[in-house]
């Protein structure tokens, strides 16, 4: 099929990718699946330099966390294999010997002290710009300034060389990008861009063009912070003679700090202690202390749905979509040309919605998961009745265990304010008379209340003098879901054995006092 949607992600692996790559990664995948296309993920591993072990698989990972699927990668194969780009060194190279044969790249000799120089003498004369053009190549060793002998002389001698665009001396370069209409740019303002390297290693313009071309892509979705580059790459299109399948480009806006005041940085993150990774990156130190959306206790389906709108709005009243929804509902159209302000509250927000969501039986088996990590024993029925009573309280799942860790041990520390104001010698009274009576039995909540009712009246007290403190003996704690459930799940053996720790420990904050 000639008019197949086909889009790329085209991450480096030079470190971790962060949660504005992941979003680069969601739309192209939205826009491909929308119009029935493909989704390539291609490693563009030319900067050897910058090279970081992990990186890929840590792209991978996620990748499948978000349940964004590959058509075409490094791992699925396909038919524009390989689809690392350190794998298809020598294409690169046969395009940039095609542009130096048709005069639209050339050979640069010039060593790093000789640039240098060229940008001090710019600087000196004040000029507009310190760039290696039109006008400062003839001042430069290059094969437009040397003669064909001392040129060929240089090759063969294995002289360092890299090789570089021709940009023309006065045009206007025109792109029309799909979220920023047209963009135009003089080439008095741009670079003669190396397109290969000392080592013989293509750039990444010259490979990303070359790939886009060669692997069909249709439309080229990415960050604000490469527009600079198009121009250059539209030119390279028009060099290379494929202007007329050039792809369609996309610039995404950028993801600002909270306040929206500048770029989204790790600085921010870590300053106001939110995560910016999908997943954690142990592998550099410097990022390690950063957080990751997963090991925060996010559910992916959350986090793509809280990624989907940072930058693209649906039209509508509605916030939640699953992925399949997202899918449905995406326009390039609606993406923003201005930045979209990162709001943790809100990535928050959506978990809590996905959380209530959830079926109890799901949140039963995280809450398993984390038992068992944990050392800790907890049947199905329990990590249901659990995940029941805490499902509208917590905000990420970890909370599950954290926030529950009552029903697995008994409290070691009391709530200390409650027990100034509300133990008491009637409190104790019923405690003792509720443990006696409620011992070997099995009891569910409303036989837990009704024998509650019958305690405080045997006392002559009312439930709503001891039920916070009960609570606390129990749990620890001054607040939490229905007490009566809570003891259900606790069994009243355990119930009673927790009372008669607390009056103890009651006991002796009292004679403290
Ligand atoms: N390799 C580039 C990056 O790391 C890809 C840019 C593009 O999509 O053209 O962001």
């Amino acid at each position: 099929m000639s008019n197949e949607v086909r889009v790329r992600f085209a991450p480096s692996p030079t470190g971790v990718l962060h949660i504005g790559g992941v979003r680069t990664a969601l739309y192209n995948y939205l826009f491909a699946k929308k119009h029935g296309g493909k989704f390539i993920l291609r490693i563009e591993d030319t900067d050897q330099t910058r090279f970081v072990e992990g990186a890929e698989q840590y792209i991978k990972d996620a990748m499948a966390w978000c349940g964004i699927q590959i058509d075409e990668g490094t791992d699925q194969g396909g038919e524009y294999a390989p689809y690392k780009q350190s794998e298809r060194k020598d294409l690169y190279k046969k395009y940039a010997q095609q542009m130096i044969n048709e005069g639209t790249a050339y050979y640069a000799f010039d060593t790093a002290e000789e640039l240098d120089e060229m940008r001090e003498t710019l600087k000196a004369a004040k000029a507009n710009s310190l760039n290696y053009n039109s006008i400062t190549r003839n001042t430069m060793k290059n094969s437009l300034t040397l003669s064909a002998e001392e040129v060929q002389e240089r090759l063969d001698s294995g002289a360092p060389y890299v090789i570089r665009i021709k940009v023309p001396a006065k045009e206007d370069i025109r792109l029309n990008d799909m979220i920023r209409g047209w963009v135009n740019v003089h080439t008095s303002t741009m670079d003669d861009k190396v397109l290969m390297k000392s080592d013989g290693m293509p750039t990444y313009h010259l490979a990303n063009v070359v790939d886009d071309y060669l692997m069909k892509i249709t439309h080229v979705i990415r960050g604000e912070e490469w527009l600079p580059s198009a121009p250059l790459h539209v030119l390279l299109y028009r060099y290379l003679g494929w202007e007329a399948s050039m792809p369609q480009f996309a610039h995404l806006p950028l993801l600002l700090k909270p306040d929206g005041n500048g770029k989204l940085s790790k600085r921010e993150a870590a300053k106001h202690g939110f995560p910016i990774f999908p997943m954690e990156w142990k592998i550099t130190e410097e990022d390690a202390a950063l957080k990751g959306f997963k090991e925060e206790g996010y559910l992916s389906e959350a986090f793509v749905n809280f990624l989907a709108l940072l930058g693209w709005n649906p039209g509508t009243e509605n916030e939640i979509f699953s992925l399949e929804e997202l899918i449905e509902a995406f326009t390039i159209e609606r993406v923003s040309k201005a930045g979209a302000k990162f709001d943790i509250d809100k990535a928050i927000w959506f978990n809590q919605q996905y959380l209530r969501k959830m079926s109890p039986s799901a949140l039963a088996s995280l809450l398993i998961e984390q038992t068992k990590a944990a050392g800790i024993a907890c049947d199905n029925n329990k990590a249901i009745a659990i995940a029941e009573l805490l499902q509208e309280r917590i905000d990420y799942t970890p909370e599950l265990l954290s926030k529950g860790k009552y029903f697995f041990e008994s409290p070691t520390e009391y709530v200390d304010k409650v027990v100034r104001k509300k133990w008491n010698e009637t409190a104790e009274a019923v405690f003792n008379t509720f443990s006696t009576e409620i011992v070997d039995q099995s009891l569910q909540a409303d036989d837990f209340q009704k024998k509650l009712e019958q305690a405080v009246e045997a006392h002559d007290t009312k439930v709503g003098m001891v039920m916070q403190i009960l609570r606390v003996a129990i749990t620890g704690e001054a607040g939490g879901p229905d007490l009566m459930k809570i003891m259900e799940v606790l069994g009243t053996n355990e119930v009673a054995d927790r009372i008669k720790k607390a009056t103890n420990a009651f006991e002796q904050t009292a004679n403290n006092e």
